[in-house]
């Protein structure tokens, strides 16, 4: 019997690669002209670290990581890259370099979540990470530079929900209230929301649990629940980030129920969502976090970042058809072909042989499905130095030399 993959995790096969590497090309142009370097973090971590970083009131943190002890010491397998890259920064003082410090990331999370369609145990995230600005423009930058990524990759009808989670002291305000408004129903919400209720009441307002949402249904509660009344200071922030917005002929809606499954946003939230396929799916979301890097150790440094599922974008976008080839050398002399081919690819072309002297029939074959041109190399060919080449496209043959193979 063979062994498959583990639940919750998928191969990513050859047909597929070039789906992958159009994000991460696109992606990398774009954060080239924006001034972002690449960070590369374990992809394991202190399980620490996550408990500070993402908060333990989480469903990451209390359901759904993978955690294994080795010598004496629990780590775990990282489900977001924030906190590691929060961490690395850290360790390696890239505070000290100039300010602000603007990193991006790829690579694989781990969640223990039920699998579904889109949702995997092991899954892909790319995204984007600046420390250093207290100013709204690097929160308008940060979404300018997911929202151009989109569009660059072909993903229409773009809409870009924001809202201010505000500071401690406009939240707390807020927790109040939305306690009071709440409390009466307590009893016929979810278990997780009765934790929430004491720990992090904001969580509420993003419960994915049916039964929740219907009682918020019925009762009209999140009409009842006033927005966070923010502080001055946060005030302005939001008003300059819509400005900047506006500015930028960035469409954005204002959600004042958008709160993000994580505890560390501060001020400003945001959602992306895409109408392609009619799928109304968030394909990037993401939000400032000032007090991250203190709750690790730091101190304080305003923050915002970004993170896309690279599954759930390829869900939305356009297969790409496999490459083909260059050249296929099509011949029963093995070491004529070998020798071709190691000089096509010397002038920097893409080329393979046959290494079993078929029929040239069954070569050809071959050839059309690798290549945009046989080169048939034959005793003829050999002996009076010439090449004949049949172009697999509308299956026109010519006599060339060499240097002539080298123009097509
Ligand atoms: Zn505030
Ligand atoms: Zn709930």
């Amino acid at each position: 019997m063979i062994i498959k993959a583990p639940k919750g995790t998928k191969d990513i096969l050859p047909s597929e690669i070039n789906d992958w590497y159009r994000i991460e090309n696109i992606a990398k142009e774009i954060f080239k002209k924006a001034n972002i370097k690449e960070i590369r973090t374990p992809i394991f971590e202190d399980t620490s670290l996550f408990e500070r970083g993402v908060g333990d009131t989480t469903d990451i943190v209390n359901k759904e990581m993978y955690t294994f002890i080795k010598s004496d010491r629990s780590l775990t397998l990282r489900p977001e890259n924030t906190a590691g890259t929060v961490r690395a920064y850290l360790e390696h003082n890239l505070y000290r370099e100039s300010q602000p410090v603007k990193l991006w990331y790829k690579g694989p999370m781990f969640r223990y979540e039920r699998p579904q369609a889109g949702r995997q145990r092991q899954f892909h995230q790319i995204g984007v990470e600046m420390f250093g600005v207290q100013d709204a423009s690097i929160d308008a930058e940060c979404i300018m530079i997911a929202v151009e990524l989109l569009n660059k990759l072909g993903l229409k009808d773009l809409t870009v929900e924001i809202n201010s989670l505000g500071c401690n002291t406009c939240r707390k305000e807020y927790k109040e209230v939305l306690k009071k408004t709440i409390a009466p129903f307590l009893s016929g919400l979810c278990q997780d929301c009765q934790s929430r209720f004491e720990k992090n009441p904001l969580r509420i307002l993003d419960c994915k649990n049916e039964e929740c949402n219907k009682l918020f249904e019925e009762n009209n509660l999140r009409n009842k629940l006033t927005t966070i009344n923010l502080c001055d200071e946060c005030g302005t922030h939001y008003e300059k980030l819509k400005k900047y917005l506006n500015e930028l002929n960035i469409k954005y809606v204002e959600n004042p129920f958008l709160v993000r499954g994580l505890d560390y946003y501060t001020k400003t939230v945001f959602e992306i969502k895409s109408n392609n396929l009619g799928s109304q799916n968030a394909v990037c979301g993401g939000g400032r976090y000032d007090g991250l890097v203190e709750t690790l150790g730091g101190s304080h440094t305003p923050a915002v970042g970004w993170a896309m599922g690279m599954e759930r974008l390829n869900s939305l976008l356009d297969k790409i058809s496999g490459e083909k080839i260059k050249f296929y050398v099509v011949s029963d002399n093995q070491l004529e072909a070998v020798k071709l081919t190691q000089k096509l690819r010397e002038q920097g072309f893409g080329c393979e042989f046959d290494y079993n002297s078929r029929k040239f029939a069954k070569q050809l074959e071959k050839a059309a499905k690798t290549a945009e041109y046989a080169i048939i190399l034959g005793e003829e060919e050999i002996k009076n130095n010439f090449y004949t080449v049949k172009n697999l496209n509308n299956s026109e043959q010519k006599k060339l030399s060499f240097d002539e193979v080298l123009t097509l």
